[in-house]
């Protein structure tokens, strides 16, 4: 396990920015504070964590899991009856001599730059950004883009179990991205104002909800393990009686140890039946179900497993994040399993004459569909190779003039670098034990 660290953080973030992970957001334009953008392989990667994510989900014999995609902007009605709109705060300590805004629940001790700062009373600074829907501003068209993907779930709690006949226990997963103008947002992509979440709400009977919530922490821990998160890094964390949210009978915390110590990566929350409840008092529509079993109409107990997506991108960057030492040089190298490495296999012709080439794009063509592949064509081979080490990417193919005559490549693993020679033809049941 690699001890991480500042220096180590830094390396991390300028490899996932040189190399086209994650680019600061309005560069051109001088960078937008705490905003990115995902460049072409961290959005390959991005969106290999959350494939991985509903594969999870939907191949388990265990359990029913219906996915749904909801709007970012909803009734402000929605976040009234869910409390966002009163609660959803974080309390805000402004310094009255430089107009330093700092969260004061999370820090020892307040600074700024001031000698002598002088910091006014914490108060209340609600998290939602507000916008207007049409041509006019006012009270009424007052909107919110969503904090969570969650509550977009609760509200369709009854459209899905009616359309889908879901019968209890069953499950809802919603991902995509939420909005929170954090104070002190930061860490590079582990907290952004605009980030993308993947919530799961499970619906059980009542009775059935602590059996439910250790499933579910199992389930997940397991699931950042199958990414190839080492289990150093990750840990649970109970919440005490002080930090639960006042609807929530239980929460555990799946930490996970990052370059500045351990902090949350997903939220795992028994929530009982506060959001139904709450959705159908405000709304006045039954939101029950009704249990056949019983012959009785009831409001279903959720368990939520509440995960962030950028943040495991993050998370899972600082995990894969490897140096060894090769000819006195120090190599580094992501080292990310096959089925998320945005690029999967590096195909490299030793030259760039025609013939090399032409080989080249004939394997690439072979393997393209089903594999993702780059021809790299570039600089020294020991060059591509630190680039394709670099990026994560599990194996390259070298196409040399021994190929045009005997039919072989040579395969190079990235993690220990050893090299065999394959023929063509059998390349493609060569990746497929992968
Ligand atoms: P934190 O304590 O870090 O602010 P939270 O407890 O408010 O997080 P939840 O509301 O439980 O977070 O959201 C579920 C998940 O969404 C978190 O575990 C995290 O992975 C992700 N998440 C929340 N806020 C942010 C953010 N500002 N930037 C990136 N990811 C976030």
């Amino acid at each position: 396990m690699v001890e991480l660290n500042r220096e180590l953080f830094e390396k991390i973030v300028k490899v996932a920015q040189s190399r086209g992970f994650v680019f600061n957001s309005s560069s051109i334009y001088g960078g937008l504070r705490s905003s990115y953008d995902y460049g072409p392989l961290g959005s390959i990667l991005k969106k290999n964590i959350s494939e991985e994510w509903w594969k999870s989900l939907s191949s388990n014999p265990d359990i029913n899991i219906y996915p749904i995609d909801t709007s970012i902007i909803q009734s402000s009605q929605v976040w009234k009856a869910s409390g966002h709109l009163s609660e959803f705060s974080d309390p805000l300590v402004e310094c009255k001599k430089c107009n330093t805004r700092l969260r004061s629940d999370m820090l020892n001790d307040l600074s700024c730059d001031c000698d002598f700062p002088e910091f006014t009373e914490p108060k209340n600074f609600n998290l939602m950004f507000s916008t207007n829907i049409g041509p006019t501003e006012n009270e009424d068209s007052k909107v919110y883009l969503r904090p969570e993907t969650a509550q977009g779930i609760f509200i369709n709690f009854e459209n899905v179990q009616r359309t889908m006949r879901a019968k209890l226990p069953f499950g809802i997963a919603n991902i995509g991205k939420s909005f929170r103008n954090e104070i002190t947002p930061g860490q590079f992509i582990f907290r952004t104002r605009e980030f993308e979440q993947m919530e799961i709400e499970f619906f059980c009977k009542t009775e059935d909800s602590s059996k439910w919530f250790e499933y579910w922490k199992e389930k997940r821990m397991q699931w950042y393990h199958s990414l190839g998160i080492s289990k150093d890094y990750l840990r649970f964390r109970e919440h005490n009686e002080s930090e639960l949210a006042h609807y929530a009978k239980q929460t555990v915390d799946i930490e996970f140890l990052y370059p500045w110590g351990w902090g949350e990566l997903e939220g795992i929350a028994d929530r009982g039946k506060y959001d139904i409840e709450a959705h159908q008092n405000a709304s006045g529509k039954d939101l029950t179900y009704f249990d056949t079993e019983d012959n009785l109409k009831i409001v279903p107990n959720v368990i939520e497993p509440a995960a962030g997506l950028t943040r495991t991108v993050f998370a899972l960057l600082c995990a894969s994040y490897k140096e060894d030492n090769v000819n006195n040089e120090t190599r580094n190298f992501f080292s990310f399993n096959f089925n998320l490495a945005p690029v999967q296999i590096g195909i490299l012709p030793l030259s760039k004459k025609d013939n090399l080439i032409k080989l080249a794009n004939e394997i690439n063509n072979m393997l393209l569909g089903k594999y993702r592949t780059e021809i790299d064509v570039t600089q020294s081979i020991g060059k591509r190779y630190r680039r394709q080490d670099e990026i994560g990417t599990p194996f390259c193919i070298t196409v040399d003039f021994d190929s045009l005559e005997d039919g072989k490549v040579t395969i190079r693993d990235r993690d220990n670098m050893q090299q065999q020679r394959v023929s063509i033809d059998k390349l493609l049941k060569f990746f497929d034990k992968d």
